[in-house]
């Protein structure tokens, strides 16, 4: 899971990783309520409170668990027959959490 802001000079999304599953954590693990994080375009300082992060499922990760999972079924194939598509249970409960987290992750605010 990934947190996005926005950068107050160009706009551009910018994006932060976390393992934080909610906006509580975050704010334990950064000690205060604001983050302090440079825009990696225009390079500015971008002041921004906790609860104006947006929390969204990294698609790069699951591109990759969905490709890598695609070449392991193709190589259990000839082994294990069409069952070897069973392990694509794996990428799609991975990106159902990972959404889920997202949605936790924006559902909750602190005060
Ligand atoms: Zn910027």
């Amino acid at each position: 899971m990934r947190l996005s802001y926005r950068c107050t000079l160009c706009k551009t999304e910018n994006y932060i990783k976390t393992k934080c599953t909610n906006r509580h954590d975050l704010l334990m693990e950064l000690g205060k309520d604001e983050i302090h994080e440079t825009c990696k375009f225009c390079s500015s300082t971008n002041k921004k409170h906790i609860n104006r992060l947006h929390a969204e499922i990294n698609k790069a990760i699951i591109l990759i668990s969905f490709s890598v999972t695609l070449l392991l079924a193709i190589l259990l194939l000839f082994g294990y027959g069409y069952i070897s598509f069973a392990i694509f249970v794996i990428p799609v409960f991975s990106a159902f959490d990972q959404h889920k987290k997202a949605s936790n992750f924006n559902r909750t605010m602190i005060k």
